[in-house]
């Protein structure tokens, strides 16, 4: 360990790791679980305990806080989740430590059978040397988002101890649900108070993302006519059968999240519950465009409507909904915020990547709303799976990244 944000990045993610904040996206309350909140009320607490000013946890759920400017300069936001993903057990997390990774494969103490190996994983192969922090097993690590969380919350302590690093104000946000898209209220824009933002929650060294997914979801509701079955001769329209032609109809051997990467968008049908009388069928629509968003909700209103005229007894509603919106369609008016995150990596002696993230962060929504928000890499890998890991060296890069950004945006 020669750099001196290692110690303190490897000790805070191995904290907050071990800290359960899981998400439910099933839950209707704000935040989703109340175990966020432990999360929550240490991190006020630290930020107050290292001196930073305006801490406050908001009523829905949100630690901001204020790193004082040192020289004029825009205000910039460094935001990160707390909650970490429901899709994997994340509980009684036991983060692990690999000091000096020696090349080989890695095995974990509470599954013989798991193993992360450089083989299937090339990134990993690069990390020789590095100290890397896994899970034992059975949970994920969480380091999406604990990676951003720990970097955010070291470069706020490292900038008020360091007053004469020359940067204007600082905005940290530490925010609930992101994994189930619910991490931005629509108060944060205004009570962030940033003129733009990063979240912390990229992979690699060196990916600089400003372009995410623009999305929507649908429900389909199919409601056939009940009737005994027994009496049900050229009355009973059964919606099982309604449902089952609409996904047959769709697309299966393209534009499915499973026959798509790069720039090629999808239709996902994620849920189908019901019975003979009414069926319900969930979809996520998913594109880079919002022509090929569109297009992908016409083609379901199409196969909903090509069923129901062929079974006029039977009732069929399709429903489209917005969730986000590309953020590059607002960034791209404005590349500033964009182009100092390259600086700084490139400063740091790395070379930035921008591909188009295959989903969505805080950071789409709270573009669309009016705080440019770019994002950053942490290292994070094989995220929200028992293979999950993190080098604590790739944390200090994206660390010292945010140091220079900081003081990169100051001078303009
Ligand atoms: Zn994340």
């Amino acid at each position: 360990m020669q750099n001196p944000f290692d110690q303190e990045l490897q000790d805070r993610l191995v904290r907050y790791a071990a800290i359960d904040s899981q998400s439910d996206e099933t839950a209707p309350a704000s935040p989703s679980t109340a175990c966020q909140f432990d999360m929550l009320h240490l991190l006020r607490d630290e930020l107050v305990e290292m001196g930073a000013q305006d801490v406050e946890l908001t009523d829905y759920g949100v630690v901001l806080a204020t790193i004082p400017g040192t020289a004029p300069g825009p205000t910039v936001g460094f935001l990160a989740h707390v909650d970490t993903a429901p899709q994997f057990n994340a509980s009684g997390v036991k983060p692990r430590v690999i000091s000096g990774y020696n090349g080989g494969d890695i095995t974990f103490p509470d599954d013989p059978a798991l193993v992360l190996s450089p083989a299937e994983h090339p990134y990993l192969a690069e990390k020789i040397g590095h100290d890397l922090i896994t899970a034992s097993g059975t949970t994920l690590l969480g380091a999406d988002d604990k990676a951003g969380v720990a970097i955010v919350m070291t470069m706020a302590r490292h900038l008020l101890n360091n007053p004469d690093i020359a940067r204007g104000p600082i905005r940290v946000a530490f925010t609930p649900d992101e994994e189930i898209g619910r991490g931005v209220s629509e108060r944060l824009p205004a009570d962030l108070r940033a003129d733009f933002a990063y979240t912390l929650d990229g992979g690699q060294v060196g990916e600089i993302e400003y372009e995410s997914f623009s999305a929507d979801r649908a429900v389909v509701t199919v409601t056939g006519v009940s009737i005994h079955p027994g009496w049900a001769k050229e009355k009973m329209v059964n919606a099982i059968h309604l449902a089952s032609k609409i996904v047959q109809t769709l697309p299966q051997a393209t534009m499915t999240p499973e026959t798509t990467d790069g720039r090629d968008g999808f239709i996902h049908a994620t849920d189908m519950e019901g019975g003979s009388s009414e069926m319900v069928i969930k979809f996520i629509l998913r594109d880079f465009e919002r022509d090929g968003l569109a297009a992908k909700g016409e083609l379901l209103r199409q196969v909903c409507a090509a069923v129901q005229a062929a079974e006029p007894r039977a009732a069929i509603k399709c429903e489209i909904y917005p969730q986000y919106r590309n953020m590059r369609y607002w960034l791209e008016k404005d590349m500033t915020p964009v182009e100092l995150a390259r600086a700084a990596a490139e400063a740091e002696g790395v070379a930035p990547i921008s591909v188009p993230i295959r989903g969505g962060t805080d950071g789409s929504r709270l573009t669309e709303m009016g705080v440019p928000t770019p994002n950053v890499f942490t290292g994070m890998q094989c995220i929200h799976g028992p293979l999950e890991w993190i080098s604590v060296q790739d944390m200090a890069t994206a660390t010292r990244t945010c140091v220079t950004l900081a003081q990169m945006a100051a001078k303009g």
